[in-house]
């Protein structure tokens, strides 16, 4: 397994580290609502702070237009609820070109440096600048790492010494555990909406995979591939063929592949719609209905397939498990999972919806680890290189 350059045993008392932290949270009215991501660098933070170094802390929130500055986007809500997190005071940094000393012990917080037209060009120059806050780099925003923008990948690649955070370090042991370290029977269960997004992993998982369970919205293109009945369904006309061919190959390579053989489904995408239960067998599943869940033999079924693997990776719910009607189908394969990782099985969690899944279905404590990032996972997963990771090792 390939390592990152660990802060363990780094030299730190009395130097200056720039940290880029992953703090792009949701927030409504100036109030988080999920600080999931901010508590995760907590203890990166907590480490530099005991080993004796200054902190100055890097991360973009949203998408704000054109590299301008935009209250909307203010990181000024995550300084204080940082403050109360970390027990101490966070100083601020309006203008990150305005470099100033920082002295052990102290802790300071950026704007949102997507404010900064040169973040997003992975401008050199701006590196530059932002370079002069530290002598020691640090990266701890997973969530980020797949962005080759200036505080991610130029600004590592012109720093002598850089280190992997621990949530990026334990983030990348995590996922090589399903990439390369793989213990067998591997299970890869898919799910969620989209086929479109998990084309790419599933693809490059396929030959290392030896069971494969898909449900959620994007099953259907695949019932739809094989020319089972759907109703209406999700369905990406134009991944029917990518589908067809990801079934294709599994079956050459003789993958063993699990598909809803039923679904709990309504005429009306609604959280109190009439829901009933159709198998999708040649005229059995009636047209005015979409499959908002995975049914109870698909259930059945994937328990006695879930079963004896020992590595596990989830990605996307079986359903719409916002709504209690229509989440069974997730829940019980959640707890499935978590049994399995009781057993010994190592399971990785990934994609921000899969993470409130398992929180939904009480797991979160009882699988391997539950990752925070969504995108750049998505793209480890599919085997891509990520910049901010290939600039940590170069
Ligand atoms: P993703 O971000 O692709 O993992 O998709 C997650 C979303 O897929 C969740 O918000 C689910 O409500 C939704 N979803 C899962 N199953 C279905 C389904 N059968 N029909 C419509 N949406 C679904």
């Amino acid at each position: 397994m390939q390592k990152l350059p660990s802060l363990r045993g780094a030299k730190l008392r009395g130097r200056r580290v720039f940290v880029r932290v992953d703090f792009n949270v949701p927030i409504q009215d100036g109030r988080i609502t999920d600080d999931r991501r901010i508590r995760a660098a907590l203890p990166t933070l907590q480490h530099l702070l005991t080993e004796g170094a200054g902190v100055v802390l890097c991360s973009h929130l949203g998408r704000p237009k054109d590299g301008q500055p935009d209250p909307k986007y203010s990181l000024a809500p995550v300084r204080a609820h940082l403050e109360t997190l970390l027990g101490r005071p966070v100083g601020w940094i309006e203008d990150p070109t305005a470099v100033h000393p920082i002295a052990p012990g102290e802790v300071y917080l950026m704007e949102n440096i997507r404010f900064f037209p040169g973040e997003t060009k992975n401008d050199t120059t701006f590196a530059k600048v932002l370079a002069q806050w530290a002598e020691v780099y640090v990266c701890d925003a997973f969530g980020s790492v797949h962005r080759a923008h200036a505080s991610v990948e130029a600004l590592p690649r012109l720093m002598p010494e850089k280190y992997a955070g621990f949530l990026v370090e334990a983030e990348w042991e995590n996922a090589q555990r399903v990439l390369t370290g793989i213990e067998h029977p591997y299970l890869v269960v898919v799910g969620g909406a989209k086929v479109s997004d998990k084309l790419p992993l599933l693809k490059h998982l396929l030959p290392k995979l030896d069971r494969l369970l898909i449900g959620g919205g994007m099953s259907y293109t695949f019932l739809h591939a094989q020319g089972l009945p759907m109703g209406k369904s999700l369905l990406e006309a134009d991944q029917v063929e990518a589908a067809r061919a990801i079934l294709e190959e599994a079956a050459a390579l003789g993958k063993k592949v699990l598909l809803p053989v039923d679904s709990v489904a309504a005429t009306e995408f609604r959280a109190d719609a009439p829901a009933r239960v159709f198998r999708h067998d040649e005229g059995a599943f009636p047209a005015e209905y979409m499959g908002l869940d995975i049914g109870p033999e698909t259930i059945q079924q994937a328990r006695t397939f879930i079963s004896g693997a020992r590595t596990i990776l989830w990605n996307g719910p079986m359903g719409v498990f916002e709504w209690e009607k229509f989440r069974t189908g997730t829940v019980k394969v959640a707890a499935y999972l978590a049994e399995e990782t009781q057993k010994g099985a190592h399971t990785l969690v990934g994609g921000g919806d899969t993470a409130s899944a398992a929180e939904v279905a009480g797991v979160v404590d009882k699988l391997s680890f539950v990752s925070t990032g969504g995108g750049a996972l998505l793209e480890l997963l599919a085997g891509q290189t990520l910049p901010g990771i290939a600039a940590l090792l170069s």
